[in-house]
């Protein structure tokens, strides 16, 4: 029996739907995806600046899974820097720690408690939101 993915927890997903370099002539290069928990571990490793192991324990992995998990973020990013690929926010194994939204009117990312879901988006007030979730 394959052992079920351990999902990673992530406190909030990334704020961007992804990056895309600008330049002349730096269309169509391709992209890589970005977990949720790749941005994560980049976040609390080299943004929160937090040790390896606090960063683990705060996902709910092990260490080594998170080092994993760091150095395919920073792979994937450089590869996107030097290849000129768009970076795509990709939701991945991630368990997020409330429910958030995706307002697919205007994009925005929010959460909320569970007693109000089925709300609409406090942004544009557009009701067009959903769940974000593995696809
Ligand atoms: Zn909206």
């Amino acid at each position: 029996m394959p052992r079920k993915k351990r999902l990673r927890k992530v406190v909030a997903p990334p704020r961007f739907q992804g990056y895309k370099p600008y330049g002349s002539r730096l269309e169509g290069n391709g992209s890589v995806d970005l977990l949720y928990e790749e941005y994560e571990a980049i976040k609390l490793a080299d943004y929160d600046l937090m040790n390896h192991n606090e960063a683990a324990v705060l996902m709910g992995v092990s260490r080594p899974t998170f080092a994993r998990i760091y150095e395919s973020a920073r792979r994937k990013i450089a590869v996107a820097l030097v290849e000129t690929k768009e970076i795509k926010s990709v939701f991945g194994n991630a368990e997020l720690q409330d429910n958030w939204f995706l307002c697919t009117s205007c994009e925005a990312k929010f959460n909320k408690p569970e007693s109000v879901i089925s709300e609409d988006c406090p942004i544009c007030k557009s009701s067009k939101i959903k769940l974000l979730q593995a696809e």
